[in-house]
């Protein structure tokens, strides 16, 4: 990074600088004249001491990344051309310029200190209006990024708290939400009932029928419970082939005949409604539970595990409470 020279003795005209574009004042050029002019040789840093400082590109390419500290891994890094600049909200609000610039080719760069800036605002109109223009549409870009950025955040994080072959809410899901529901029920003094269900000998199933058919018939009985539960009830794949329904504001009586309703469902279901082999059925075996006063989730959960466990041993297929 060596300075060449001057502006004013480069080859480089003002009007090619775009926040000097129509400011054919002799003045500014006059007050440009004695700016530095640097070369940075290809993958050369631009090393400015931190002080702001606004550098406008004559030749060649620079890359800059936002913030030194966040590194290249988010897609803020822009490559600024001949005749742009870059710098200039660092030196208006006077902070540390944190951005990190690099030359992606041999560069000329026009080197152009705070005070000479605010001189030139104070002098000419057309360039404070070129930088208003500037970083309006700065701000444009940034809030774009932002919101894509937002969204991105907001589809990783739906994704990660929902199960990928049933489309069922996951275990971390539950983990999170559960204690919450539980807490609000305590609070409210609101009933709050979980049904527990474990397809009946599926290991069996993937035996006879194949792991590709078991996947189906996993997402087939998902579909079912999905379906057959109100729309402020939840069901989640609580871990291979157990899945769970979170029922607010429902009584243990209640929680019983939806658990009902859900094993006759699955029963009746015509998993493969194009097999030609016999077809296979799915059953589940169900345990209900509701929030004991001033329990806690893992209550719950352990409660309607246990109601579970007597389901199967009473011979599968049906609900225990
Ligand atoms: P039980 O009636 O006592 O519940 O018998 P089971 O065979 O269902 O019980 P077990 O827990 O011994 O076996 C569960 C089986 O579920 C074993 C496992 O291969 C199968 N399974 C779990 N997750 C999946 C899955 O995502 N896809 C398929 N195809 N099978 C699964
Ligand atoms: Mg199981
Ligand atoms: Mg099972």
């Amino acid at each position: 990074m060596d300075p060449i020279g001057t502006f004013g003795a480069s080859p480089y005209a003002v009007r090619d600088l775009q926040l000097f574009r129509d400011a054919d004042d002799p003045a500014v050029t006059a007050a440009l004249a004695p700016c530095t002019v640097l070369r940075v040789a290809a993958g050369q840093r631009v090393e400015d001491g931190l002080r702001a400082r606004l550098y406008i590109v004559l030749s060649g390419t620079l890359e800059v990344a936002p913030d030194a500290h966040s590194g290249n891994e988010d897609t803020g890094v822009t490559h600024v051309l001949p005749g742009e600049s870059v710098g200039e909200q660092a030196v208006l609000d006077d902070a540390v310029n944190l951005a990190a610039m690099t030359a992606l080719e041999d560069c000329e760069l026009l080197v152009i200190e705070p005070e000479l800036v605010w001189q030139l605002i104070d002098r000419s109109n057309v360039l404070a209006r070129n930088l208003l223009r500037l970083l309006s549409f700065r701000v444009r870009a940034a809030n774009a990024q932002l919101r894509r950025r937002q969204k991105l955040g907001e589809f990783y994080r739906q994704l990660s708290l929902n199960d990928g072959l049933t489309g069922l809410y996951n275990r971390a899901w539950l983990n999170e939400m559960l204690p919450k529901l539980a807490a609000r029920a305590g609070q409210d003094g609101s009933p709050l009932s979980v049904i527990m269900i474990d397809l009946d000998h599926f290991k069996r199933f993937n035996d006879t029928h194949g792991h590709i058919a078991g996947d189906a018939a996993l997402s087939a009985a998902a579909n079912i419970i999905r379906e057959s539960l109100r729309p402020s009830d939840f069901a989640v794949r609580y871990g291979g082939e157990e899945l769970m329904a979170v029922l607010p504001d429902t009584q243990t009586g209640l929680a019983e005949m939806v658990a009902q309703r859900l094993a006759e469902r699955l029963r009746t279901a015509i998993v493969f409604p194009d097999m030609r082999l016999p077809l296979p059925h799915i059953t589940g075996s169900f345990g209900v539970a509701s929030l004991p006063l001033g329990g806690t989730e893992h209550e719950l959960v352990a409660a309607a595990d246990a109601a579970l466990y007597r389901a199967k041993q009473a011979g599968r297929d049906r609900v225990s409470i």
